[in-house]
């Protein structure tokens, strides 16, 4: 039994929806099949995702919604015209947005997760529709009767543990199950969402819940690249991965597959395959709990902007003990979450997203700093990237350090710091934003362009 999960953009209009149907139909064993809200149609176009929390915030606001609601259902009608479905489906569309946006607005983001989740919900409901359209037995599974119970944490719900076992009875039904992604119950039956692009943890934890023999995740590359296609021209495609080189390659950037996404299938041995719903027949890219190291020592080069680092030092650090600790603790009581902390002697960077930090609490957190832990210097440095050069081989590989930081050199990259040996799976550079792409480019380069002689 397969479960298949349909990204937003093999949603987004009625021909895409063909592709998908012809998908599920030539493989009897795709059973379950998990829907995304409808995506782009083309690059400047909205997803209905973000059209939805428009609607939303203006109904907090009580600012008038009609247009914004119009805009969605507008999206459902262009996908229904095209598959000549009834209005009927697009009118039962509406009223379901319109009770969520009259709802009770108290609890402002629980309102917001109502909202957002309609897109998948009204999604999974029309593509049923389609299917059984096409002579198929195809039946609308709600995540709450099905039992998908999660936390009640707005935007960031974590699968419940008791939710597997009510989900496995779906292997029993029958027909195509067709299950919207995206979100959950809490235990008082109250909507919650995953974290944006969350469809594909559903597609993971119904795998994991059915026993699934494999997740396929239908998106619209062919396969997961060894770098970003945007920083060098056609990339070499990775054709199978671990499941731990997946989780640190998409950790810095590589956004093919949530990043949350690989827990459950991971916990269940569950392959996950990613295809392309526009070019079903190219074998796309495994992820797998073993691989033959056929490659050499790097699968795959990520890097991600917008860190920064608060660098330390004090004479005698290493002696003192709890430093670490109390170092940390100013950053949890300021509710900071932290990457990495590459340390020397007498000196400790902690690596974080920018985007958390603002020149007050700047301040506020070199002072406690200075104050607190008598540090003799503390400064923080902006704009920085973070290359990730992943690979389970680079464990049986002599000097692949060695090569990665000749080749920054060869190309003027500064390297700024460098993390490697807790993960065996990842050498961590840490560059200015404005080297981020020669140093990737010259990465790539040295592991997986062959030499010319
Ligand atoms: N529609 C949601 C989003 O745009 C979830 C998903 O597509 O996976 O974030």
């Amino acid at each position: 039994m397969k479960v298949v999960k349909f990204g937003g953009s093999s949603l987004a209009s009625g021909k895409q929806m063909e592709k998908v149907y012809q998908i599920v139909i030539s493989d009897l064993e795709r059973k379950i099949v998990v829907v995304s809200a409808p995506g782009k149609r083309f690059t400047n176009d909205e997803k209905v995702t973000d059209l939805l929390i428009k609607c939303a915030e203006a109904a907090l606001q009580n600012h008038t919604i009609k247009e914004k609601v119009d805009a969605v259902i507008e999206r459902y009608a262009f996908i229904a015209e095209e598959l000549s479905l009834t209005d009927t489906v697009i009118e039962e569309i509406r009223d379901d947005l319109m009770e969520r946006l009259q709802a009770d607005k108290e609890k402002p983001d629980r309102f917001m997760d109502r909202v957002k989740a309609s897109g998948e919900d009204n999604q999974a409901k029309l593509t049923a529709a389609y299917f059984r359209k096409q002579g198929l037995e195809a039946h609308y599974v709600d995540p709450l009767e099905a039992g998908l119970l999660v936390s009640d944490e707005p935007g960031n719900a974590q699968v419940l543990p008791e939710a597997y076992e009510n989900l496995h009875l779906l292997r029993y039904r029958s027909g195509i199950l067709i299950f919207p992604g995206f979100f959950g119950y809490s235990k008082e039956g109250e909507v919650f969402t995953f974290s944006r692009s969350g469809s594909d943890i559903t597609g993971s934890i119904l795998a994991n819940a059915v026993k699934a023999d494999i997740y396929e995740n239908f998106t619209d590359v062919d396969a997961v690249y060894s770098v970003n296609p945007n920083i060098v021209n056609k990339p070499r495609e990775i054709k199978e991965l671990t499941y731990r080189e997946m989780r640190e390659l998409s950790y810095a950037g590589f956004t093919v597959l949530h990043d949350e996404a690989l827990v459950p299938a991971f916990r269940a041995g569950i392959p996950v395959q990613i295809k392309n719903t526009n070019n079903p027949a190219a074998p796309g890219t495994r992820i797998v709990n073993e691989r033959h190291n056929t490659n050499g020592p790097v699968i795959g080069i990520a890097s991600d902007k917008g860190f920064c680092s608060i660098y330390v030092s004090k004479y005698l650090m290493n002696r003192e003990v709890g430093f670490g600790r109390k170092l940390l603790g100013v950053l949890e009581d300021f509710g900071l979450s932290y990457e990495h902390t590459p340390s020397g002697i007498d000196d400790i960077s902690v690596i974080m997203r920018e985007n958390q930090l603002n020149a007050s609490l700047e301040e506020k957190i070199i002072h406690r700093i200075k104050t607190e832990l008598q540090a003799d210097e503390v400064k923080v440095e902006h704009s920085l990237a973070l290359i990730m050069v992943v690979g389970e081989g680079m464990r049986h590989n002599v000097g692949t350090m060695a090569r990665a930081s000749k080749a920054l050199a060869r190309n003027s990259v500064n390297i700024e710091m460098i993390n490697q040996g807790s993960s065996e799976v990842s050498m961590m550079f840490g560059v200015k934003e404005v080297d981020e792409k020669r140093a990737v480019q010259a990465l790539y380069e040295e592991f997986f362009v062959p030499v010319t002689v």
